[in-house]
Formats: structure tokens, C-alpha cells, sequence
């Protein structure tokens, strides 16, 4: 561990070390990835694997659209395959007004530069002629979606960063944040204290902790997201799906497993880790909602991930007024590994330059007291 960093990461899921990466890769800032667990251990290792950018607001398209613009290369500019696979990303509408709203996002993505089809309940069967007709209203394909693996994202980012001279020390847990006359000074490891004058909260659930170690209260939440995935079954689904109006979302890996979740209508808040039967039921439930034929497949592994969220459910990015030389990129809620390119890449934009990308203006700190709340229409909401 050197004495002095110019950029001191705390976290080390996709969203701390692309941002290291994309630091390393385009400045000559000296860096370092603190994670008080292994690398991936957080959401990040954990997640659904689902990508796209059709979503319905401005805001959102403008940073997951440069997202996915990096996800399709990023293989070959890692030099590690990402296995994304683009196979596309349909967003199911289960009740007609869900069509509608879907033909309203469309509409905000043309603005914005996507191309994305609507498809009628016809179409929609047509493409994926597992799919139960009673479930289907209509649909929204973007066919640049698609899904990869996190652990390889996760893995791909961290070499990459180290070949440009990134320290990252796993196992190495952040204790406090030195703030001297309004600025970082230094953070005190498990491992022993940086000097350094910028620090980034990227530690996902535990953001609150890291903020309040710079004084910084977060208006977020923790939230705990369950996964299941089915013995590997005859491949029969190569989109990703997700219906909003179930709360689900899945994808069928090269294996053949179905890989995917669902959030209970009967929300209990807890940050166990433990998965429940209640949301295994959920899951399974809706699973042979949407596809019949997987009644009776068995389940072969399940699992839990927090995430933390903000009132609005978008994250929260750049830096604070408050403290100098402390940066945000916390609450990536449900959608923080398909933005992972992005986020990484528009915060190291910022962190070279001095200057906010337009990309992250939306996502200031600030919004929560000026009331510019980013209000985003095509994920998967839960109202607690
Ligand atoms: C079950 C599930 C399904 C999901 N599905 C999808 C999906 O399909 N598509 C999608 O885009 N997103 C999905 N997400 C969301 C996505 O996984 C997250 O938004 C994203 O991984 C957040 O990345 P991150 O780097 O900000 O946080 P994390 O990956 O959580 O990383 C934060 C890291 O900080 C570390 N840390 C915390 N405190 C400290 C400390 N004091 N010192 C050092 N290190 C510390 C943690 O150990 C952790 O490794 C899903 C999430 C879950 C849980």
C-alpha cells in the first residue's frame, strides 16, 4: 500500500472498479480499490445479469444507453470475455394499460436516439412461443439487450485496472475518512491509512456508513433482492424478459438454467441474507406464470443481494457541497450492473476533468432538497 493515492475507491463491485479502470485507463491518477470482502462480493456478484437501456425517461436513457455503448466492446477492450450476449431485452406488458405505457417510453427512446419495436400479444407469441398467452398484453424489444455473466464483468474490470498499476486490496475494510477544514485528508484501513484528497463511496448497500464517516446523511434505503436459478432445462428462451406489471424478471443462460427473480407483493424490509421461502414461492410462482413448461423443473441454487435504493430509485452521483474531495455513486437499486460501463466511465469523466458529463447532471445529491427528482416509468417499482 503506498502512502499517498490520488483517488481512493471504496467498494469493489462493478461500479468502483470500472470507475477504476476507466481513471487508470484515461489519466494518470494514482488509484486504489479498497474492499473489505472479495471482489464481487456485493450486488455486483449477485444480480440478474439483465442489460438494456429502453427505459423512459431522458435522464435514464442518457446514462444507460452510454452504458450499453460500452458493454458491447467491452469484451475485447478488457481483453476478458464479459459473455454478453446480445440476444435482446423484451419488457412484457401483462394489461393493456402497461401497453400503453410501454408506447409511451417508446416514444421518449425515438427522441433519444433508440431503436426499440413494439410488439402486440401476437408478436410477442411469435417470438417467444413458450410465453402464456394469458399473461401477454404486448411488448417492447430492444434488440442491443441482452445479459452477461457479473462474475466475468466483475473479474474483466479488476485485471484491466491492474495492468494499469491500480492497487486494489481485497479483504481490506475502510474504517474512517480524515476531513480537515471542509476536505478529505486521508482514510484509515483495516490495512492502515492513505493520504489522498478524493474519495468515492461506491460500497453499495453499506453507502449510509462510508457517508457518515464524512459527516454525509444519504436519503437511502437498503433493500434485499432475491435470485433463483432452475436446473439447466432445454434452452427455449433466448431474451431476456422482464414484466414490471409481476415484478419479475429472467433470462436463460448458454447452460439452460433459468436465472432470474421476482419481488413478494407483501413486502417485509430486511437486510437478511438468508433467501425466504415466501419470495421462493414468488418466484417459482410467477416463473410458470409466464412459462408453463417449467412446472416441475427444479430449483438448483438460490440466493440474496442488497442493494440500496433512493426515494426517486435512481442513483445518486457525483460530488457533495458539503466536502470536498468526497464522490458519490451509491443507490444503484435493481439496475446498477447494466449501467456499470457507464457509471464508471461518466464519474472518471468527472473526476479527470472537474466537470459534471451531462450524463450524471440528473443524478445530483442535491435533487432530494431541490425537489428535481428523476422520475423513471419502465422498472420494476415496488412501492414500500
Ligand atoms: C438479486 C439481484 C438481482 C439484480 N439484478 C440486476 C440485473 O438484472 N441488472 C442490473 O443491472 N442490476 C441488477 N441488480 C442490481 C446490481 O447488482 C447493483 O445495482 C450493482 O451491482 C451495484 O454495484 P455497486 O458496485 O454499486 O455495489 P456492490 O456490488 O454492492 O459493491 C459495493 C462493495 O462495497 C464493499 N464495501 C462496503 N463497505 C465497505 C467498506 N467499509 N470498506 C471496503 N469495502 C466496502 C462491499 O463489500 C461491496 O463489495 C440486482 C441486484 C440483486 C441483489
Amino acid at each position: 500500500m503506498r502512502k499517498h493515492y490520488d483517488v481512493v475507491i471504496v467498494g469493489g463491485g462493478i461500479q468502483g472498479l470500472s470507475l477504476a479502470y476507466y481513471l487508470a485507463r484515461d489519466s494518470s491518477q494514482r488509484v486504489v480499490v479498497f474492499e473489505k470482502g472479495y471482489l464481487g462480493c456485493g450486488a455486483s456478484g449477485r444480480n440478474g445479469e439483465m442489460i438494456r437501456s429502453a427505459f423512459g425517461s431522458r435522464q435514464w436513457i442518457g446514462l444507460w444507453n452510454k452504458s450499453l455503448q460500452l458493454w458491447e466492446n467491452l469484451a475485447a477492450e478488457l481483453g476478458f470475455n464479459v459473455m454478453f450476449t446480445r440476444h435482446g431485452y423484451m419488457i412484457l406488458a401483462t394489461k393493456p394499460e402497461e401497453f400503453d405505457a410501454l408506447k409511451q417510453n417508446q416514444k421518449t427512446q425515438r427522441e433519444h436516439g433508440l431503436t426499440t419495436t413494439l410488439l402486440d400479444a401476437e408478436e410477442v407469441m411469435r417470438l417467444i412461443p413458450a410465453m402464456n398467452p394469458a399473461v401477454i398484453a404486448g411488448g417492447l424489444l430492444q434488440a442491443q439487450g441482452g445479459f452477461a455473466r457479473h462474475d466475468a464483468a466483475i473479474w474483466g474490470y479488476a485485471r484491466a485496472a491492474r495492468r494499469l498499476s491500480v492497487d486494489i486490496f481485497p479483504a481490506t475494510e475502510v474504517m474512517d475518512i480524515v476531513i480537515k477544514s471542509g476536505r478529505v485528508q486521508s482514510v484509515k484501513t483495516s490495512g492502515g491509512e492513505v493520504e489522498t484528497r478524493t474519495v468515492v463511496n461506491v460500497a453499495g448497500a453499506h453507502d449510509q456508513r462510508i457517508s457518515k464517516m464524512a459527516g454525509i446523511e444519504l436519503p437511502t434505503e437498503v433493500h434485499r433482492i432475491e435470485v433463483m436459478v432452475t436446473e439447466p432445462i432445454k434452452p427455449f428462451l433466448t431474451k431476456a424478459v422482464s414484466a414490471p406489471g409481476l415484478l419479475c424478471y429472467m433470462h436463460q443462460s448458454a447452460r439452460g438454467e433459468f436465472i432470474g427473480g421476482a419481488e413478494k407483493d407483501d413486502f417485509v424490509p430486511s437486510t437478511s441474507m438468508k433467501n425466504s421461502l415466501g419470495t421462493t414461492c414468488a418466484i417459482a410462482f410467477k416463473y410458470v406464470r409466464i412459462f408453463p413448461q417449467l412446472a416441475g423443473v427444479r430449483m438448483m441454487r438460490q440466493w440474496t443481494g442488497l442493494v440500496s435504493q433512493t426515494p426517486d430509485h435512481a442513483p445518486i452521483m457525483g460530488p457533495v457541497p458539503e466536502i470536498e474531495g468526497f464522490i458519490l455513486s451509491v443507490a444503484w437499486g435493481g439496475y446498477g450492473f447494466m449501467g456499470g460501463p457507464g457509471g464508471g466511465k461518466a464519474l472518471s469523466e468527472y473526476i479527470i476533468t472537474g466537470e459534471v458529463p451531462p450524463e450524471i447532471r440528473p443524478f445530483n445529491a442535491e435533487r432530494f432538497e431541490t425537489g428535481k427528482l428523476v422520475i423513471e416509468p419502465a422498472i420494476i417499482r415496488k412501492e414500500h
